[in-house]
């Protein structure tokens, strides 16, 4: 019987669920989107799922006001199944809408990507936080500074390292001190392309978090090759709930 999904997304896992579930047909789908910059706007995601039928999909974009918010708002919309598909490191919103669904008495499951794992003889340095990995950077450091501009400033306090700070969205580096340089710049689409930008900016650690894209992890395995440094910031624990780790496992999960 078809259901009243509403996705929580900002990632592919969600752009990728929205599809399965449109070609299906089965469910009436919303999808909601945080509506900043670079975490998928309507636009970007329209424009990457062209050749879907996005007719049927209703997408709503910003903040709901909190689990109350978002409580009235599965109320409002009788919607009966809630999926988490945000990123790893957006937890506000993961436990917001596990405690609202958890009060509207519907389901509630998580679409998420596995971690990287560290591999043997390579350097990683496990952080349990940014204020932490911060921390963790070795002394005079030049670092590949892969945590996205709204995570940037606890490390403004390392004034001996140099931090170059690639993000996807725009960020003004002058907010953040002299010892910061900023590269507008998606992730390296290879390996080689990634160890280009290493040895041109002269790095020596790259600090990132562990948000196990496939894309992403091109920066870390050019870091292993070069032999440098790896700081990685742990996933915040998010709210216990069913999880799937792959995409045909909940589309087939959703049929049932
Ligand atoms: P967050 O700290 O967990 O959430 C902050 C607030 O933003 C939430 O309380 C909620 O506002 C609103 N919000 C977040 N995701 C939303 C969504 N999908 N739909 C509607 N409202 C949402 O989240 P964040 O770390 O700022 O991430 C924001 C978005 O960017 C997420 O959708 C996430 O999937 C995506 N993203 C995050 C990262 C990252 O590293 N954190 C990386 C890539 C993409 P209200 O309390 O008002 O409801």
């Amino acid at each position: 019987m078809g259901r009243r999904i509403l996705i929580l997304g900002g990632t592919s896992e969600a752009r990728g669920l929205v599809k399965g579930l449109l070609d299906e047909g089965l469910h009436d789908v919303t999808l909601s989107l945080a509506g900043a910059l670079g975490d998928g706007t309507e636009a970007s995601f329209r424009d990457r799922l062209k050749k879907t039928d996005l007719s049927r999909l209703y997408i709503r974009i910003g903040g709901f006001g909190g689990p109350d918010g978002l409580s009235a708002y599965l109320q409002t919309e009788a919607i009966d199944l809630l999926i988490d598909a945000t990123h790893p490191y957006a937890a506000q919103i993961s436990h917001n809408a596990h405690q609202a669904a958890n009060r509207c008495q519907i389901g509630f499951v998580r679409l998420e990507r596995p971690a990287w794992e560290p591999l043997a003889g390579k350097s990683w340095i496990e952080a349990k936080d940014l204020n932490d990995a911060a921390t963790c950077i070795p002394q005079g450091a030049r670092v590949l500074l892969a945590v996205g501009r709204q995570s940037a400033k606890p490390f403004q306090a390392r004034t001996d390292c140099h931090f170059l700070l690639r993000s996807i969205a725009p960020a003004n580096v002058v907010d953040f001190g002299g010892n910061f340089s900023f590269c507008q710049a998606m992730p390296g689409k290879t390996i080689e392309e990634e160890i280009q930008l290493l040895q041109e900016k002269e790095i020596s650690c790259l600090v990132t978090k562990n948000s196990g894209a496939k894309r992403s992890y091109h920066k870390i395995a050019a870091a292993h090759a070069l032999g440098l440094d790896v700081v990685m910031i742990k996933r915040p624990i998010l709210p216990d709930c069913r999880i799937f780790n792959n995409l045909d496992t909940i589309l087939d999960w959703l049929k049932g």
